[in-house]
């Protein structure tokens, strides 16, 4: 385990002791939360192409289960290591108790760079895999879904292979799987449409419906995410004066025409042409993106563009990360003495693993719900949610990322404590 990939884990358990101080939790409750339930770790044998075997590693996480089977996806990239597998799981265990879903959090990944593959290693790989955990998954014990390089299809080769070894359809074993397969509609812009709608919650909150001037919006990221999300603002009136892909972004001070954007031929997870964006168009790098002068502005591309080297010259309003992990612990302790409104990840991102967990409930009662259904429950979620970590933190005087772990934690406190702590054996 290199230094820098055991520093995940560790900056992961530095956010629990701090938002413990304001969630009356049992110590025994941080004790737990302190290490995973289950660690896997696996090798795959894969044969490729050119007949030669390869072992690739994998890993499996079952952070902890006692709100419900444990929920995360699967990541295939050269650089995932036990530690960050250990830290995601742990974030997704906080972000479906904020979510106020009844799941806990798990996490996956195998060791690849998916590029090297062809369409058929990869299949391999991935039944590969899922055959090597088949044993410590399932629908109601640990529900993988996709991540960084992984989707739809990955999912259905896995929820198919899956199938082939328990020797019956399990549907809810997997989300993020194909529509004809049991995934469920709405599922390609929740992350976004979660977004959307924390961000007419806190226009209300900000009164900035009472405002004249249009809300201006830069986008960090044009994939599913960010192009979505881009789409859903620019719909709602919102100037979109900027938005990015990896190799840089276009600005126009007026507001980008997005939906002419979305509906010139690009490249998914690429900006098109500036010429299709509207007259007054001009390329802007991502560095300066991030420092417009904008009510809102949505990281949604990669982690760690808002570090204590740019954190002082934000001049967005409200930061909403759509993105995981976009602002380092340093960074963030700057953003909030300048008083910059950041929705953190956990909640402001939970829209993807709450329509997951629609997906996972419809799989179960095998019956399938409308696209208006999906959008109009996860309204609900995010709303009830959103307002009670606002409001949590406004009675700490905390930020919201304390705040949404904080009302985490007041989710899994109770949860781990009715199953036993010193104290109360002491009272009984
Ligand atoms: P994606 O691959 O569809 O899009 C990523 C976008 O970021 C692309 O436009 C890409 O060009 C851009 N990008 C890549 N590297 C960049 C860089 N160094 N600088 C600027 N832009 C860069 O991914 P996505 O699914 O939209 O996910 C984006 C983020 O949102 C990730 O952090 C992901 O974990 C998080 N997220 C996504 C979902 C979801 O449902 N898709 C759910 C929760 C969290």
């Amino acid at each position: 385990m290199s230094h820098q990939a055991r520093d995940v884990f560790a900056d992961a358990l530095q956010r629990l002791d701090l938002a413990a101080k304001y969630a009356k939790v049992d110590p025994e409750t941080l004790l737990r939360l302190r290490q995973p339930k289950q660690f896997l770790e696996v090798s795959i044998p894969v044969r490729l192409d050119n007949g030669s075997l390869r072992i690739f590693t994998g890993y499996r996480c079952k952070y902890d289960d006692t709100r419900g089977p444990a929920k995360g996806g699967i990541r295939f990239h050269q650089d995932v290591s036990a530690s960050e597998v250990k830290a995601l799981a742990f974030w997704m265990t906080f972000k479906c108790a904020v979510a106020g879903l009844p799941f806990g959090g798990g996490k996956g990944g195998v060791i690849v760079d998916p590029r090297e593959l062809s369409m058929a290693e990869l299949e391999r790989l991935s039944r590969g895999y899922i055959r090597a955990i088949a044993w410590a998954i399932g629908t109601d014990v640990d529900v993988p879904a996709p991540d960084v390089n992984t989707n739809g299809l990955i999912m259905a080769w896995m929820a198919d292979e899956y199938s082939n070894v328990v020797g019956r359809r399990e549907p809810g074993v997997i989300t993020g799987k194909p529509v004809a397969m049991g995934g469920s509609l709405g599922r390609d812009d929740a992350t976004a449409r979660g977004g959307f709608f924390i961000l007419k919650e806190l226009e209300a909150r900000l009164g900035w419906e009472r405002r004249k001037e249009p809300r201006r919006v830069a986008v960090q990221g044009f994939g599913n995410a960010g192009e979505h999300f881009a789409k859903l603002a620019h719909a709602d009136g919102c100037q979109v004066v900027a938005v990015s892909d990896s190799n840089g972004g276009v600005y126009n001070p007026g507001g980008l025409d997005i939906a002419s954007m979305i509906k010139a031929d690009h490249k998914p997870g690429f900006v098109p042409d500036a010429s299709v964006c509207g007259p007054g168009t001009r390329r802007i790098s991502n560095a300066e993106l991030l420092e417009l002068e904008v009510d809102v502005l949505a990281p949604a591309a990669v982690e760690n563009v808002i570090t204590e080297e740019n954190a002082a010259r934000i001049k967005a309003q409200v930061v909403l990360e759509l993105a995981n992990g976009p602002v380092t612990v340093q960074a963030d302790a700057i953003l909030e003495r300048r008083g910059v409104l950041v929705v953190p990840d956990i909640l402001a991102n939970s829209g993807g693993v709450t329509v997951s967990y629609f997906e996972w409930a419809q799989n179960k009662m095998g019956y399938y719900w409308t696209a208006d259904e999906v959008r109009e429950r996860l309204g609900q979620y995010m709303r009830r949610e959103f307002n009670a970590t606002y409001e949590l933190a406004k009675a700490n005087k905390i930020g919201m990322r304390m705040g949404a772990y904080a009302h985490a934690l007041e989710r899994l406190g109770p949860a781990l404590e009715s199953t036993g702590t010193a104290r109360r054996y002491a009272k009984e």
